[in-house]
């Protein structure tokens, strides 16, 4: 028996002001802690006790729910206890004062779902996912995470494994009996089997890629000369765009940075126009974001006005974007010149060396669909269903890992039963690290410090 956990606490719901607030508590035999709080009172497990939550002399810090979750019937497994006060910050920490008085510890970051891991109430994949619903930046995004937390993920994954499993049972019991082993293996049609396996870990390779591009979205930076058109075009996708959130921290529209949701995928654009020398402090934050965006940008849309061409200051900028940059050429302004919106991408010569190239106008609002299909096109996405997760690098990692380790499979030939059974363990152990059936605790601190704390 390990000694019990540590009781921990904190405030689960968002710093600010609200109209409830929430404390969260997680432990071992909470039930004393619970009375105590709700000066006597015994709560009576997943009912809603109206309560004052008395401090260490009996008097009132504030009146609100308590709630308690008798183990293992909670979201850690553990004794759980929720506070619901009023939501002001100065209650709040009073509150939370008074649960460490009471002996518990302030959580770290992600420690209730870490133990709810580790108590197995959720997979690797469905933790990571509480953590990816609560980030999501799009419609899209939160019902994929929330598909992952239901387990729609890990059940693919657990599939997976489990035909693994077959197939290496029947390769190592082959070990055991050497003379027989081809004919043995024929006869099982092993081959047949580990071809199925490729296709099965191909298809969900290819929904997790997908599902990655709605969790990471896309990165597009606007590259061109002064009055080219940027600004105009900027404002034109998030005209567009009524989804466009405003009013949330972090959102903020300015200037140089909008972001929008083509399709579900969250798209984040920058005007790099902030890319110039200066001394002003503030700009040379900004521009150390542009900088910083230009190198993790996906798409580079590089705006040209057709009766100019490109210009020596814009050609700098072309020479200086990373090489991997995936580019998009516009040409802007075609309502002054009368010409069609279009788009062209077979074989077409550009003159920044793009792919594609696309003639709209920001100020009318012509091509902008043009424009959005291309920049879909341009990283591969093909439409929400209900097949995609929404994947982690961790997780293509892994099933990149194990698809390795199946064509290495494949390519053994009848007499190297002992390496392809290694092969096979090493796949298994690739897919069953997204679930957290093996992985390492370094892995755990690095996955669960990213959460809020509270959560
Ligand atoms: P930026 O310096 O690249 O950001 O360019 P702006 O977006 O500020 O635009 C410069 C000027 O070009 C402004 O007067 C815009 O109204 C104008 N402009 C931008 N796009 C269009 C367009 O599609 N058609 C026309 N006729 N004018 C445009
Ligand atoms: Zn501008």
């Amino acid at each position: 028996m390990s000694a019990p956990a540590p009781t921990i606490a904190a405030i689960a719901t968002a710093p600010g002001r609200g109209g409830v607030g929430v404390i969260r508590l997680s432990g071992t035999h909470l039930l004393p802690l619970a009375q105590t709080l709700a000066g006597g009172k015994t709560p009576v497990p997943r009912t809603a006790l109206y309560t004052d939550f008395s401090d260490a002399h009996g008097l009132p810090i504030d009146n609100g729910l308590l709630l308690y979750f008798a183990a293992p019937a909670s979201f850690t497994g553990e004794d759980v206890i929720e506070l619901q006060g009023h939501g002001g910050p100065v209650v709040m920490q009073m509150l939370l004062a008074r649960c460490l008085e009471l002996g518990a510890r302030a959580a770290e970051p992600g420690e209730f779902t870490k133990r709810a891991f580790l108590n197995n109430k959720l997979d690797l994949a469905q933790a990571e996912s509480v953590a990816d619903l609560i980030d999501a930046s799009s419609q899209s995004a939160a019902r994929m995470a929330l598909r992952s937390l239901k387990g729609a993920f890990s059940q693919h994954i657990h599939a997976l494994v489990d035909e693994l499993i077959t197939l290496r049972m029947l390769v190592e019991a082959t070990l055991d009996f050497p003379e027989e082993d081809i004919d043995f293996l024929e006869a099982a049609d092993a081959k047949g089997k580990l071809k199925a396996l490729q296709t099965q870990l191909h298809s969900v390779l290819a929904s997790a890629e997908q599902g990655a591009i709605l969790r990471e979205g896309m990165n597009v930076v606007l590259v061109g000369a002064p009055n080219v058109g940027k600004s105009s075009l900027l404002n034109a996708l998030a005209g567009d765009d009524i989804a466009i959130v405003t009013d949330i921290a972090g959102t903020t529209r300015d200037t140089v940075r909008e972001q929008i949701t083509l399709d579900g995928v969250p798209v984040h654009i920058i005007d790099t126009a902030g890319l110039r020398d200066t001394d002003d402090v503030v700009e040379k934050i900004g521009i150390e974001r542009s900088h910083k965006a230009v190198q993790e940008a996906d798409v580079a849309l590089i705006l040209i006005d057709p009766r100019e061409g490109i210009n020596a200051k814009t050609r700098a900028i072309l020479q200086s974007l990373p090489a991997g940059l995936k580019k998009i050429e516009i040409h802007n302004k075609i309502d002054l010149s009368g010409e069609a919106a279009a788009m062209l991408s077979d074989g077409i010569q550009t003159a920044s060396g793009a792919d594609t190239l696309i003639k709209l106008s920001a100020k009318q609002h012509q091509g902008l669909d043009l424009l959005k299909q291309a920049l879909l096109a341009e990283i591969g996405w093909q439409g929400e269903s209900e097949s995609l997760f929404l994947a982690r690098s961790r997780h293509l990692n892994a099933l990149h890992s194990a698809q390795v380790e199946l064509e290495n499979a494949a390519l053994c030939s009848n007499t190297q039963i002992e390496l392809l059974a290694e092969h096979l363990r090493l796949a298994q152990l690739s897919c069953s690290e997204i679930t957290g059936e093996f992985s390492a605790d370094d892995l755990l601190g690095v996955i669960f410090s990213r959460f809020c704390i509270g959560k």
